[in-house]
């Protein structure tokens, strides 16, 4: 026999065992979504190259070594979506939705990087993003964290804390880019390979490195927070206030400057110490120069991506039980003629009975198989459509869950009954 073919390395399939968690938690984004007046954008999953070398930035992880880039028979260079801020600005600016406009936008869907695979890491995993468009204020940075934190408690999770912190404007981050340049050149010895490599591109990264033998000489680094702009400044100032009222709680880490370059002003990650290494479930900040960076009109924007997996992962931590669907009622088909009267009986149930759940034993067998089958499936109500119930256009009705007597009730008084037995 040959060797059977696998799911790629770091891609999994989600089983029907455990996709009603990932419809509890789609359903639960979307109602968080309206009732905060997002609306829904979809954007494809391949976009160009370099819309991501253009926006995420040439000096990142995911675009020095993450990218999922093939070319395709046309020869264009192609990418598969590593994220959906570039994808959400690009279709943005395309369709002309954005300037001078207000847009509070949301996504759901895969996205592709290629990095170890472990626990909380995959090469296709899923992000739930959201990107605002138009509005300066940082009440709308204030309203997604106060969405977001919303969001788990809708999740009913516990022990994820908020760490914030401000970039600054552009011309402040170049002034800051100097004196930390200063000081991670006096200390050059503790660097590693990667960090050496960015002391030139983007010595900012270096303090979002995971090494942890760089920990301590990053967290003797100069703070950026002392080189902030005014704006960026009072912008952050009023940002905490609209929290601090909102009742939110955080921390500062003047060391969080997120692993993308789009990023300005406010940043914030959500995370957890429930999940180890992979311990951030959400991330996101102020973006006001990409769009004019991808060749729209300056537009101020804000938003964050969170991992579903992660999430998911804390929700089944947490033993947080979501109910399995189930039929209501499982049609057994007993005889010749019962499969040609029973596909058309099943219809008729779903027809008067708006949601009524009805599994048809397709198939064949005995009745004693089809009867093990019904109880398996959670039915509460076996239906049985055997030889003599055809012949007097009846179905015999046996409760699975509850001691009530069998009965067999004519086709066309079925679903009254049904109604009435509240099935
Ligand atoms: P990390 O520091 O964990 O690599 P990141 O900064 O690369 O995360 P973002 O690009 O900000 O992550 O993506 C937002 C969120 O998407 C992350 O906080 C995380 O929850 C999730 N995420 C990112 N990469 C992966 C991955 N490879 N597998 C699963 N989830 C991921
Ligand atoms: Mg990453």
């Amino acid at each position: 026999m040959s060797k059977t073919i696998q799911s790629i390395r770091g891609m999994h399939d989600v089983l029907p065992d455990d996709s009603h968690q990932w419809q509890a938690f789609e359903q639960i984004v979307r109602d968080l979504m309206a009732v905060y007046g997002y609306r829904e954008i979809r954007m494809p999953a391949v976009e160009s190259m370099d819309l991501f070398s253009r926006s995420i930035g040439e000096v990142t992880d995911i675009v020095e070594k993450e990218m999922y880039s093939f070319e395709d028979r046309n020869g264009d260079m192609l990418t598969l979506r590593p994220e959906g801020t570039a994808g959400c600005v690009r279709a943005g600016i395309q369709h002309g939705i954005l300037h001078n406009q207000v847009q509070r936008l949301w996504y759901m869907g895969p996205m592709f990087r290629h990095e170890r695979p472990q626990k909380g890491r995959y090469r296709q995993f899923h992000q739930f993003g959201v990107e605002t468009f138009g509005i300066a204020d940082p009440d709308i940075d204030a309203e997604l964290i106060i969405m977001t934190a919303r969001l788990w408690r809708m999740l009913q999770l516990e022990d994820i804390r908020l760490e914030l912190n401000t970039l600054g404007s552009n011309e402040a981050r170049a002034k800051y880019r100097e004196i930390l340049l200063d000081y991670l050149n006096a200390n050059r010895d503790q660097l590693d390979e990667d960090s050496i490599r960015r002391l030139d591109s983007n010595p900012l990264r270096i303090l979002d490195s995971k090494n942890p033998e760089m920990k301590s000489m990053i967290s003797s680094a100069p703070s950026l927070l002392e080189y902030l702009d005014t704006e960026s400044a009072e912008d952050f100032e009023r940002m905490k206030q609209y929290l601090d009222d909102a009742g939110i709680e955080y921390t500062i880490n003047p060391k969080l400057v997120r692993g993308l370059d789009y990023y300005c002003k406010t940043v914030f990650e959500w995370v957890t110490d429930q999940l180890g290494a992979q311990g951030t479930v959400c991330a996101g900040g102020r973006y006001d120069g990409l769009v004019e960076q991808l060749g729209g009109r300056s537009t101020p924007a804000a938003g964050f991506a969170l991992g579903i997996e992660r999430l998911l992962a804390m929700r089944e931590a947490a033993n947080i039980e979501v109910p399995q669907g189930h039929p209501d009622i499982y049609l057994l088909l007993q005889g010749e003629s019962s499969s040609r009267k029973g596909l058309p009986l099943a219809e008729k149930l779903r027809d008067e009975n708006p949601g009524l759940n009805v599994l048809s034993n397709c198939g064949g067998g005995s009745f004693k198989s089809q009867m093990k089958k019904a109880d398996k499936s959670g039915a509460s109500i076996a239906l049985i459509l055997g030889e003599n119930e055809i012949a007097e256009d009846a179905v015999t009705v046996k409760f699975l869950r509850e001691q009530k007597q069998q009965q067999t009730i004519s086709q066309s008084e079925i679903s009254k009954f049904l109604k009435n037995n509240q099935v």
